[in-house]
């Protein structure tokens, strides 16, 4: 029976873990907080005492971090991801991070002879609990394969391309679009508002045009009731609008929309918006609540 590994155990993390644990998969999971590897535990997880550990027992091992400081930490530092790595190990990296620091994770773990995939995911908090993620995958095609049971666990579905970096690459581009979907959507719910309109309204007359969509409608709801608790923390778009400008700037691709969008990520998060949903940029766009 494959065993798998499982770090980091946040809103992502710890949804996917679970549905490799219900499905009755050898996982062993770990987590820098250590207190939340218990509910997968409970459910019948193995509890790992480090990244090394994990990667040293398990034969494929997923991680989903933060951001690239995090998945480098976890990777690089002592008792890390890639002491445990051996020949033919599998290591997978979920987490959303720029394409270079993919590109030197995967390094290291090949030249110690291990496999690696960076598999960024599409979805939020609902499809990782229901399964229904899309997985964009780069990197060694063999672990590819060999993860599928996992993959197709977690997952509705999985996109392979050819370079390592491309995966991660496609995840910034959506997720700027996404970005700057939800300030404009804020914005206009804002001036609409101001213009003594219903937000209701507004969001009644979108669903009959072209720009309907699934995010406007269910956040749309959420923004009107206040409920800004996180399925996708606001500190995290954040982050991916700034690696997405980095991306651009790299290519020399102009990104005004995506720019003048991070502005008011930036000034929601040093609001006190940084664990909120990424939709409460509207109270900073809003200005009034
Ligand atoms: P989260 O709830 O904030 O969880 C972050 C995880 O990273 C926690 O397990 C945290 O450990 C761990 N971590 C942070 N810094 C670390 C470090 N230096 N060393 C080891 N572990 C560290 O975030 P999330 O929403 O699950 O998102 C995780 C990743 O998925 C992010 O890259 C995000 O952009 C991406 N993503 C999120 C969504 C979404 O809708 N939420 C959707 C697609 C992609 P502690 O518990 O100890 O803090």
């Amino acid at each position: 029976m494959t065993k798998y590994g499982f770090l980091g155990l946040g809103i992502m993390g710890n949804a996917m873990a679970t549905n490799l644990v219900n499905a009755g998969l050898d996982v062993t999971v770990w987590n820098r907080t250590r207190e939340k590897c218990a509910p997968l535990v409970v459910l019948g997880a193995r509890q790992g005492n480090s990244p090394a550990e994990v990667t040293g027992q398990c034969d494929i091992t997923f991680a989903m971090v933060s951001d690239p400081a995090a998945a480098s930490s976890l990777c690089f530092d002592s008792e890390g991801v890639l002491e445990g790595i051996t020949p033919g190990k599998g290591y997978i990296d979920v987490s959303t991070v720029d394409p270079a620091t993919v590109l030197r994770i995967a390094g290291a773990v090949k030249n110690k002879g291990g496999r690696f995939l960076e598999a960024p995911v599409s979805g939020s908090k609902k499809p990782a609990e229901d399964g229904t993620l899309v997985f964009l995958c780069g990197g060694d095609e063999t672990l590819y394969q060999d993860a599928q049971p996992a993959l197709q666990l977690m997952g509705k579905k999985s996109f392979y391309f050819e370079n390592v970096g491309q995966g991660a690459q496609m995840k910034l581009v959506i997720n700027m679009i996404m970005g700057t979907m939800m300030t404009a959507f804020g914005e206009g719910l804002a001036v609409g508002d101001k213009a003594g309109l219903k937000i209701v309204d507004i969001l009644d007359v979108l669903t009959q045009g072209a720009v309907d969509n699934p995010m406007f409608r269910l956040k749309g709801l959420q923004m009107v009731q206040k409920n800004f608790s996180p399925a996708f923390p606001l500190k995290h778009m954040q982050k991916d609008m700034r690696l997405a400008l980095q991306l651009g700037d790299e290519l020399g691709q102009s990104l005004f929309t995506t720019g003048a969008a991070n502005n008011w990520y930036i000034k929601a998060r040093k609001g006190g918006g940084a664990n909120d949903d990424f939709s409460a940029v509207f109270k900073y766009i809003a200005d009034q609540f």
